[in-house]
């Protein structure tokens, strides 16, 4: 199946955890390599994060060469729980599109009552139902993330089957759809020791007529590079058309909100 390719979760220098080369013409550059149709870039915004960050950023994009690509701007926001979000609604209007992280284990994140794993995978859903509400939301980033290096133990396994059979779930995927927010397949998560419910879990994604994205979760130059296993995985669950992917040309503005000479995403 071919399709274009858009890359809608990537971090650039400005993320703590970006590296130093994850410059915008070098992300141009390795964008157009790899045969990207399109980007959009979209750092951490944290409680800590400095929003002077995205002038600058904003500044850089324009200054980098990418006339072969179409490229937006938004960012990664932590869902904190029900309601609460490290964006406000007028941050929001900065960007052409957010990213909502359900599941950053950060100190201000909500925290389930207990590691017991009905509970714990209730929490999930609670979280990933939260992220829905995120302020200009487009996609659900890294829904099946999990700590895995927490003092009480627990299984991850036991955790996913009971999300996949909740009620919950089937809530959450009937929202995701109505409101047209995708659910994300990071490559990162998708083949390791869990691979069998993961896909079971983006096998019911589809079953609910829920839009999938893929994109790269990139840090790093090298890690820009992960279509063939999104192809893979494609054909593992079963995808034979593109219009069960969330296609970003169709769903972000014609005219990224960097072109709109007026608005100063700063101020
Ligand atoms: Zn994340
Ligand atoms: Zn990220």
């Amino acid at each position: 199946m071919e399709f274009p390719k858009y890359d809608c979760h990537l971090h650039t220098h400005f993320s703590p955890c970006g590296t130093p080369e994850m410059t915008a013409q070098n992300i141009f550059q390795r964008a157009e390599e790899i045969g990207l149709t399109g980007l959009c870039l979209t750092d951490h915004l944290h409680a800590f994060t400095n929003f002077d960050q995205f002038h600058q950023l904003r500044q850089e994009i324009l200054q980098a060469d990418h006339r072969n690509l179409s490229v937006w701007i938004g960012c990664e926001v932590n869902v904190l729980g029900p309601g609460r979000y490290s964006i406000t609604p007028e941050q929001a209007k900065k960007f052409d599109m957010t990213v909502a992280a359900p599941m950053h284990w950060l100190k201000e994140v909500d925290k389930p009552d207990s590691l017991e794993e009905s509970v714990f995978a209730e929490f999930i859903v609670r979280m990933l139902t939260a992220a829905l509400d995120c302020p200009h939301v487009k996609i659900i980033a890294h829904p099946l993330l999990m700590p895995g290096d927490l003092e009480i133990k627990y299984d991850q396994a036991k955790v996913l089957k009971y999300l996949i059979d909740s009620p919950n779930t089937t809530k959450f995927l009937h929202q995701a759809r109505s409101k047209n927010i995708a659910i994300e397949i990071s490559p990162k998560y998708i083949f390791g020791p869990l691979h069998d419910l993961v896909v079971a879990f983006y096998r019911r994604c589809l079953e609910e007529n829920v839009l999938l994205a893929l994109n790269s979760d990139g840090h790093a130059l090298h890690m820009m590079n992960i279509w063939d296993r999104h192809a893979r995985f494609l054909n593992i669950l079963g995808v034979t058309s593109s219009n069960q992917l969330w296609m970003a040309n169709n769903h972000l503005p014609k005219i990224s909100i960097l072109d709109k000479n007026a608005i100063n995403i700063c101020k």
